[in-house]
């Protein structure tokens, strides 16, 4: 479970995020929905504490991080996997060095490293793809070795920056099919920020509006969007 209670984020005078209160139950999946600038990607980067909040408190079952040292926040970040809208892979390296990266930062040994890749890899439906490089694949593809990624290290939340964006609607669907099969076969809770209400409408079942900083609303997919 993720808790957050009265975080506000200040970036020199300026308020991205303001006394924001909520709670994330494990198990499911929650959207964040709101305009550019509400304040969704800020939101994202305090749950998986890349940066800390000005004032309140990010709880991660019942742990609170925003004290933690960095050295304690790398293992609970490892229990965080990120999925990002420009996909972030690594040129240079294949399919397999891309998702096998946070195994090796994470200093397990080669052959655990090169099998947990794989079947990140299988799991996302990519495995005869190991070898390739990222832009000897579509953007769907590209996509999907992100995800394995962010699933290599087995978190039990991945936390999604509008990965769905940059795609079309065909391949946003399958991207959506996928985040629901790590939801219900992996057990992964998912948190998702987008700007697009057709993909909350679709696979979440929980949603927060966040609007210039603030929580707007927030509660089950079928309640805030019920009224007209
Ligand atoms: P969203 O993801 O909803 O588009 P962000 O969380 O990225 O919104 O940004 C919220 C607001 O905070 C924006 O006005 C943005 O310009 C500002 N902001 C975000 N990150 C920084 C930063 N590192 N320094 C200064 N301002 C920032
Ligand atoms: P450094 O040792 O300077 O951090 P890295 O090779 O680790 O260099 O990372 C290079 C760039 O890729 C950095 O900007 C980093 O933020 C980004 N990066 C590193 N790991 C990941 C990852 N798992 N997913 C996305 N981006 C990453």
């Amino acid at each position: 479970m993720i808790e957050l209670v009265e975080v506000s984020k200040e970036y020199g005078d300026f308020r991205a995020l303001d006394r924001v209160s909520l709670t994330v139950p494990d198990g499911g999946i929650f959207g964040v929905i709101g305009h550019s600038g509400a304040g969704k990607s800020t939101l994202l980067r305090l749950i998986n504490q890349l940066e800390r909040p000005t004032a309140g408190s990010v709880r991660l079952n019942g742990t609170e991080l925003t004290g933690l040292s960095e050295r304690r926040l790398r293992a609970h970040r490892r229990e965080i996997g990120m999925v990002f809208q420009q996909f972030n892979l690594f040129k240079s390296r294949t399919v397999l060095g891309n998702v096998a990266y946070p195994l090796r930062l994470a200093g397990l040994p080669r052959p655990v490293v090169r099998q947990r890749a794989l079947e990140a890899l299988e799991f996302v439906g990519l495995g005869e793809y190991a070898k390739r490089h990222p832009e000897q694949l579509s953007g769907g593809q590209r996509q999907r070795v992100g995800i394995a990624r962010a699933l290599a290290n087995s978190p039990k939340v991945l936390l999604s920056d509008e990965a769905t964006s940059a795609l079309d609607p065909e391949t946003t669907l399958e991207v959506l099919d996928l985040f629901r099969r790590i939801n219900t076969e992996l057990g992964v809770t998912i948190v998702l920020i987008t700007h697009e209400m057709d993909v909350l409408r679709r696979i979440c079942d929980r949603v927060a509006v966040l609007d210039g900083g603030r929580l707007v609303e927030t509660g089950d997919a079928y309640r805030v969007f019920a009224h007209p």
